[in-house]
């Protein structure tokens, strides 16, 4: 058994650190205007950890570290040992399983168990996928010519900025970690503000792996700084960014500067739809889970429930029993199945979105406020009596929040579910095969799910359009992301 004391020993000093120092050419180092800012425990709202905070001249400084590493050690490296050294990452990550866990849990608010059972099977899962594919990238013959050799090579973009929100700081970090650095680009990450510590405890395991010094830099900062000095610096290539809508935008206009790739992952606002015949057991439990689960703060969140008028109300009875009986807690108590919003911004924003709500004429069955005084829990909210062009099933409110709404037929079920802004995800719950795939295909969306709601494997394209972004994660998708075909043609004459 792994010594308990040591896990805590490690995880007090590493919180104790007078600074979270930032991670830039393999040294842990203070900002360079000696700034630094604090992240919380959403559970409690205390002081967890003081950061050093990453300015303009800290993220020149680890571009120019990761272009050098880019130019230098990681591109004179075999491809198989990019490989080999990504899964003795994953190796380093399981023995360091236990401190991970519960430095994500403290940061974040996010429950002890949901990171078992979720994120950091997601976390290796994604690692072990690219290491494997980091020596398979290739280009192909194509015979243009009679008198020529034409073929493609995919190369590496280069340096990658990567920025990454709070919700799965772990999971989605490595998303775009595993397959830029399989491809051969270094990476800038720049975790959100107020979830830092794991992603500079991945870029220390990265250099302990033995990542060359530069190939993983990190660079925990506010968003307005060291994030768009990320986005405006021109020696970086690629950005990848998941987060808000507003701030995509703000992205696309940095990277214009010097034309950088984009990849964004942006918000939704989808619609679970459960037809009449559904098995409405299991359709309730995935809505339950679908809405409630990481406290609401997920982008495919399926905060619309849409269930045809004849079962509506058995659906609304069902799922706000299911908010009722939900544990909310202690993160890192392991029975417990929710734990608080982020921040205290976010759970503003939730109980600022509930009054919307109910100002709009929509019924709270269940929830509708704060939970306690300390930390930034929010009940379980199910709203009934919801309206399609209601704000509050309009709009993102990533918390706990479940807005039902009501159809009368599949059509009816299209037009509500495509009537937002968003095409992230949707999901379907019905016992008939031909009307399920009449859903897949009128419905605009990157996922679609049947009869379940909300997995994710690192080998489906994940992504959106419109708000929610655009390109696709993931997959050999991903390879596409962080590399390009050079074409050569060599003149061989007749
Ligand atoms: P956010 O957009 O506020 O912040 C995301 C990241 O961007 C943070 O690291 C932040 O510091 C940084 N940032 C902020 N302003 C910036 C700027 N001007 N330039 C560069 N970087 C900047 O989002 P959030 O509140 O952290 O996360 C919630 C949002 O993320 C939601 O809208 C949610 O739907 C979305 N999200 C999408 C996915 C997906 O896969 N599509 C996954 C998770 C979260």
């Amino acid at each position: 058994m792994k010594c308990i004391s040591y896990v805590r020993f490690a995880l007090l000093d590493r919180i104790a650190d007078n600074t979270n120092r930032l991670l830039i050419d393999g040294h842990r180092t203070a900002s360079a205007s000696g700034g630094t800012f604090q992240t919380l425990n959403p559970a409690t709202g205390e002081v967890l950890a003081t950061v050093a905070e990453a300015g303009v001249a800290d993220i020149d400084a680890a571009v120019r570290s990761s272009r050098a590493a880019f130019e230098g050690a990681w591109s004179h490296m075999r491809a198989s040992e990019r490989g080999a050294l990504l899964l003795k990452l994953a190796d380093l990550i399981r023995r360091d399983e236990d401190e991970l866990v519960r430095l994500e849990s403290l940061d974040s608010g996010k429950p002890v168990s949901a990171i078992r059972r979720q994120d950091l099977p997601a976390v290796l899962d994604t690692l072990t996928y690219y290491a494997g594919m980091a020596d398979k990238i290739s280009g192909q013959v194509i015979p243009a010519r009679p008198d020529a050799l034409t073929y493609t090579v995919r190369e590496p973009l280069g340096v990658v900025g990567a920025i990454i929100p709070w919700n799965f700081p772990l999971m989605i970090g490595m998303w775009k970690i595993a397959p830029a650095l399989a491809c051969g680009c270094t990476v800038v990450l720049k975790p959100a503000e107020v979830t830092p510590l794991t992603a500079l405890k991945i870029g220390e395991l990265a250099l302990e792996a033995g990542l060359p010094a530069g190939v993983l830099n990190v660079v925990p900062g506010f968003g307005k700084v060291a994030g768009q000095a990320l986005v405006d610096h021109p020696d970086v290539d690629k950005v990848t960014f998941t987060g808000s809508p507003v701030v995509g935008r703000q992205i696309l206009q940095g990277a214009a500067g010097n034309l950088k790739r984009v990849t964004l992952e942006l918000g939704g606002k989808s619609a679970n739809i459960i037809s009449s015949d559904a098995d409405i057991d299991a359709a309730v439990k995935a809505a339950g889970s679908g809405i409630f689960f990481n406290t609401g703060q997920v982008c495919s969140a399926g905060s619309r429930i849409l269930a045809h008028e004849s079962v509506y109300d058995e659906v609304v009875e069902r799922l706000a029993a299911r908010a009722k009986s939900t544990r909310i807690g202690d993160p890192l108590d392991a029975s417990t199945a929710m734990g608080p919003v982020v921040s205290e911004v976010q759970m503003q924003r939730v109980l600022n979105y509930i009054d919307i709500g109910r100002n709009e004429g929509a019924s709270i069955v269940t929830g509708g406020a704060r939970r306690g005084d300390a930390g930034y829990f929010v009940e379980p909210t199910v709203f009934a009596g919801v309206r399609h062009e209601m704000r509050i099933s309009q709009e993102e409110i990533f918390g706990p929040v479940a807005a039902v709404i009501p159809f009368k037929d599949d059509e009816d079920a299209i037009r509500i579910a495509n009537g937002t802004v968003y095409s992230l995800a949707a999901g379907v719950w019905t016992g008939d095969i031909a009307r399920a795939h009449r859903f897949t295909k009128k419905l605009k969306a990157g996922t679609v799910w049947v009869n379940t709601y909300g997995p994710t494997d690192i080998r489906l394209p994940w992504g959106g359009s419109r708000d929610s972004g655009f390109g696709r994660e993931h997959g050999d998708a991903a390879i596409d992301n962080f590399t390009e075909p050079k074409a050569v043609w060599i003149n061989t004459g007749r």
